[in-house]
This record gives structure tokens, sequence and C-alpha cells, in this order.
């Protein structure tokens, strides 16, 4: 008798590292994942989900899945393994990582994550129990969003921000380094909802992008450049009294210092910095004091540069000084993670703190640090071969053969390659999770909707079995996943938990849709804004709303931008087939090279070289040069990526990565590359 087994549907999240978190209905058949798409339960993403993760089945299953624990047997670098049994791979990092710890102190353990699944179980719960135990170094996760982090928290506490339901109530979009139609795409459909209703739209961005092209003001900066285009606006507020100064008197402090740092920004000089006219900058000035509600989505490509934090400082100080709060559609959106109310980490309160180890320094820490030196690397949730800068210092130290890796990862990524065991770890379709949307208000509960593939494991069940096999558990640990969801969940508010439990979703805070100022006020201690916050004063290299001049030289000229793509969410994805890889570059560039568009080109400074192919055209400024975010090694000629042309210098602010103050020369590839 023929038996027909039928499709049936999971409803789970995405909690890859993306604003939305989509709600997603998983098809399932005879154990398989057939289909992948979005389901109505955010009601912010609505059903339909962006074209990367409907294509994460081909991860799942693809011929790079790592399927079980291996341990290396050939030089590091070859992906050269050989399969072991879980108790032996277990037995084995154990025993390397007792080792080092008694030899060298447990700060020569390092553990080195980030946000490839971007859940709250899959981060700082058993993980950080295990390396704080240990006494491991700890690491500051910088790698993105720290420059804005930080002034987001000092001037206002991280208060709830403008949440996309309300953006067709605003009347001026101001869309400043972001690029939702690559990350973030729920946003587009509100955006064009306001514009029908006759909304204005203002991108601040080097390339033309999607938006850019549908844009009423096209502001092409160049790129760390939009802190004195901020200061611009703000002095102009100030100067012909349009700054709100009955709002600032009685919500926000430090309004008079920072009109003090604004004062020497005039159009003339800013627009001399940024690129553009003067006329353009006093446009979108007269539009922004006269225009109500007006909103600014302040994304993360301003933070990507020297003067990034203190760009986000003044980006943010907007709204407050030109009155822009207290309606629906007036304010700012920035990560919206903090609006539940609930700590991110769940373990460890009153250890000791360790070294710290910023994580855009990972090279460094791998090659200089001698007291103790790193003896024992622990990757997991990243993959810094390829998304931390200065490459190739990070290549060299994951090279080093006293150096024991463990990489605990889904594929075979760039960082695998290197490791001294490999652990196969869960996708977010093979556990549990809890994905917090950090552009739309959610929190939802993700269920696995298959068995874990091969071998795989999920994060708690590795990081608990270690603890258990080191003999740093306690009885208060969780045992296994479902457990440490349970944990988790019990430590939520017990309304959240239990809506969580219950509907696999929790009723946003103000439905999701809080007014700023009306709903919401300042998170900070006194519940006013801090406009000149003085405890990050003496962090920043050139002061508070300090600018720090472009690092450019006549050998380099070029800048270097390596902003999201539509096709990988960081670097996770990159193993997935693709069309080649290409450095978008002006006409005016290419032409004062001698170059044409689909030319073989090296990119170049005295960091490093990447040789891909140019794709030549007007969506870029002139003097600016972009590479896809996330590259994996295979996408270009060289198997070196934009990150090796990225030095490993600081944010004035909050500890970030530059990536955006890579300089660089084009040429045209002759020969063998550096
Ligand atoms: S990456 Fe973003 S848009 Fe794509 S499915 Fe996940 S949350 Fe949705």
């Amino acid at each position: 008798m023929e038996t027909h087994v039928t499709e049936h549907l999971v409803d789970t999240v995405c909690p890859l590292d993306c604003p939305d978190a989509c709600s997603l209905a998983i098809g399932v058949n005879a154990g398989r994942v057939t289909s992948i798409d979005g389901s109505r339960r955010n009601p912010a993403t609505d059903g339909y989900i962006c074209a990367k993760v409907r294509r994460f089945g081909e991860r799942v299953y693809g011929p790079e899945r790592l399927l079980y624990p291996a341990l290396r047997k050939g030089p590091k670098g070859l992906a050269s393994f050989e399969r072991v049994s879980w108790d032996a791979a277990l037995a084995h990092i154990a025993t390397r990582l007792e080792d080092a710890r008694e030899r060298w102190g447990g700060e020569s353990i390092l553990p080195y994550s980030y946000g490839g699944s971007n859940g709250l179980l899959t981060q700082d719960t058993s993980d950080a129990a295990l390396f704080t135990r240990l006494g491991a170094s700890r690491l500051a996760r910088t790698l993105c969003s720290a420059p804005s982090g930080a002034p987001n928290m000092a001037m206002y506490g991280k208060m709830p921000s403008v949440t996309y339901f309300d953006y067709p109530d605003a009347r001026l979009i101001i869309v400043w380094g972001a690029n939702p139609s690559a990350s973030g795409i729920h946003l587009i459909p509100f955006i064009r909802e306001a514009k029908r209703h006759g909304a204005t739209l203002v991108v601040v961005d080097p390339r033309t992008t999607a938006l850019a092209k549908q844009a009423d003001i096209h502001l092409a900066v160049r790129p760390g450049t939009d802190l004195p285009v901020a200061l611009s606006i703000h002095r102009y507020l100030f100067e012909q009294g349009l700054a709100d100064r009955a709002f600032l008197d009685a919500h926000a402090s430090g309004a008079d210092r920072l009109r003090e740092r604004a004062l020497p920004w005039t159009f003339e000089r800013a627009a001399a910095e940024a690129g553009v006219s003067a006329e353009a900058l006093q446009q979108m000035a007269a539009l922004y004091a006269a225009t109500s509600p007006a909103v600014i989505r302040c994304g993360w490509g301003s933070e990507r540069n020297r003067n990034g934090g203190n760009a986000t400082l003044a980006i943010l100080a907007l709204p407050a000084v030109a009155g822009k709060f207290g309606v629906r559609g007036g304010g700012y959106t920035m990560s919206n993670t903090a609006s539940w109310g609930i700590a991110k980490k769940w373990t460890e309160t009153g250890a000791p703190e360790s070294r710290l180890v910023n994580m855009n320094q990972l090279g460094r820490a791998l090659l200089e640090y001698d007291a103790p030196p790193v003896k024992a690397l622990f990757v997991y949730n990243c993959n810094p071969a390829v998304t931390v800068p200065d490459q190739r210092r990070v290549l060299k130290g994951l090279e080093r053969d006293d150096l024991f890796t463990v990489v605990f990862e889904q594929v075979m990524t760039d960082t695998a390659r290197y490791a001294d065991v490999l652990l196969p770890a869960t996708t977010f379709l093979e556990g549990y999770d809890l994905a917090r949307g950090y552009g739309p208000i959610s929190l939802q509960l993700g269920l696995p909707a298959i068995e874990p593939v091969g071998e795989a494991r999920s994060n708690a069940d590795v990081f608990g079995a270690l603890l258990r096999r080191m003999d740093l558990a306690t009885n208060a640990d969780p045992d296994g996943e479902l457990e440490e969801m349970l944990h988790v969940l019990g430590q939520l508010p017990s309304e959240i938990g239990d809506a969580l439990r219950d509907q696999g979703s929790a009723v946003p805070p103000f439905d999701g849709r809080p007014i700023q100022c009306h709903d919401v006020w300042p998170l900070t201690h006194d519940r006013r804004i801090h406009l000149f916050p003085e405890e990050l004063e003496s962090q920043a290299p050139a002061g508070l709303y300090g600018y720090q001049l472009d690092p450019a030289t006549a050998a380099y000229p070029l800048t270097l931008i390596s902003p999201a793509n539509e096709r990988t969410i960081t670097s996770t994805l990159g193993e997935l087939s693709r069309p080649a890889d290409r450095l978008l570059m002006h006409p005016d560039d290419a032409a004062a090279r001698g170059l044409a568009n689909g030319d073989e080109v090296r990119v170049h400074n005295e960091l490093g070289e990447v040789r891909v192919h140019a794709s030549v055209g007007p969506w870029i400024r002139p003097g600016t040069v972009s590479l896809p975010k996330g590259l994996w090694r295979r996408h270009t000629q060289n198997g070196y990526t934009g990150t090796s042309l990225v030095p490993d210098t600081l944010t004035d602010l909050g500890g970030g990565a530059c990536f955006n103050d890579a300089r660089v020369q084009v040429d045209r590839a002759v020969g063998a590359d550096l």
C-alpha cells in the first residue's frame, strides 16, 4: 500500500544578525526541511523574508556542512581533518584547555564569538559559564555597533526608538548610513508608504543605493565625515534660533557645550570635508528644522571609522535639539534591543574580571600579547579569518603552531580551516533559541524544525559537556539545550516568559510603537537626554564631537568601504554559490587609472592586496570604492578579502572597528600578487 508523507509547518524565528527577526514557517517533510518562508506571527515582517534565508536549506544540507567532530591532520589552513568521536574531541579540548590554564594561566585562553547566531540562548549562557570559570580572557565584542551603542547608551540610556510601523506618519525621513534594501528589508515598504503620503526622503550614503535613487535629496558624503555634516546642522539650528529651547531646558543637559563644539562647523567647512555642496547641507538642515514629524534612521555605516562614535552622538542629538520628539513618527531609530528591559548576560555575576581583549585586534592578540600569550583560541558563532580587520595578521596568528584552536561551526568557513579541533554546530533550524529584533521591537521563541543534521550539537550541549568534563559544572547549571532554554525563560520577567512559552512571541511594550519622549523616556540615571556625556570625553582622542582628519595619503588616496550586501548576513551564507564579486568604482576614478568595467584590478595598501574585477559606474561617489562586506577568501582572485586592507585602529568611542578607514590605491592587476 502506498503511504503519503505530508509536509507540515514549524513556526520559528530567524535569529541571524539582522534587525528584523522575521517569524518563519518552515516546511518539513520526512524530517527534512523542504521550504523556508515567512509567517505572519511577527507583524513587522508580515510573512515575507529575504532571499538570503530562503536559501538557508542549502547550508543545512550543503556539501560544506560539518557533520561530525574532527581533528586536524595536515598543515593549518588546508582544511585537512580526520573524523573522531564527540567523546574524543571533547576529551582533547578539555586536556588542552587545562594544560593552557596550568602552564600559562586562564587568560591564555581566548573565547572568540560574535553574532553569527544572534539569539539569547546561543550566546552568553553556558559558554560564558565555561570561560568565566576557567578565568579565560574576556572578549570585547566590538566588531559592530559598539561605536554607536556607547553614545546611544550615554545620551539616551538606549531609549526605545521609532519602529517601522510609525514611518508612514513621518513627513521627513532621513536614512543616514543604512541600506535597508540589503539589511533590514522590512523598513522599505513603510518608507514607500510614507512617500506615497507625501513624505520627503533624504539618504546620506556615499553610494547611490536603490533607496538613494528614490530620495528627494541624496547626500553622497565622503565616508568618515558624517560628524561635521551633523554638527553643521546643529550649528544652524542654534544660530538660527531653531533649537527647541523649551524642550532642551526641560529634558536635556549639555546643550550649550554641544553648541560650542558645533560652532566652528559652518556649512562651507563641513561641505568641504564631506565633499558635498554647502547648499545641499543648508537645504537638508532647513528641511529638518521645518518638518515634523521627522525621523532619522541612524544606521551602522556612519560608525565604521575613526569619527564613528562622535558621528552617532551628533546624529542622535539632532531630534533633541530640533524638538522632534513627542509625536508619532518623530525621533530616531537605532537598536531597540533594550526595549524589553532584560539583561543580556545570564551567568557569573561577581566573577573577577580577567584581561579584556578587543576582538578587532585579534591578529595583534595572537601575535603580540605575551602576558600571557594567547595559547588556546575557542571560536564559535563567527568567522574572524574574513570578518576582522588586518586579515593578514589574523591569518598569521591562526597559523601559529603553538596555538591550540577550536572552531565550533556549521560549515567549513575560512576560520574552520585553521582549527585543531573542529566541532559541528546545529543551525537555528535544529535547535531552540530566543530572537530579539533590534529594528522592530519583537521577542520570539525559536523551535527546532528538524533533528540535528549529522552529529551536530547545540552550543548549550557542547559548553555544558565541557563544564562537566572539566569539573566546572554546578548543580544549578542547566543540562542540555532544552533545560538551558527553560532556565533562560525563567529569568525573564514572568509575563514575557509566559507569553513566549504559550504563544511563541511576547507582546512588545507599547504595542511595538512607542513614541519617544511621550511613551518612553531616556533610560539615563536622571531620565534626561545627555547631549554632552562627560564620561565619554576622555575616551575620544579629539574629545566629544571632536573630528579627526581623513587618513588618506598621496600613495593611498581612495577610501575603501565594505557595506552589507544582498547575499550574506555579515559572512554567514558565504559558502553558497553566487555571481563573482566586484570592486565598485566611479568612472572618473577608473578613467584616471586607465581602467574599464570588468578589468581585473589590484586594490592595495601597506597592509595587503586584494584582486577582483572592477565594476565601473556612477553608483558611488568619486574617491570612494566599495567591496561587499562578508566576502570569503574564495570570492577574490588572490584569496584575500577587503579586511586585509583595514587597519586595526579603533573608533573614537566604543573601541569599534574602522572598516571604512581603509585607504587604498587601485591599479590594473599584472603579475603575481603581494
Ligand atoms: S536575515 Fe533578516 S530579513 Fe532575512 S529572514 Fe532573517 S530577519 Fe528576515
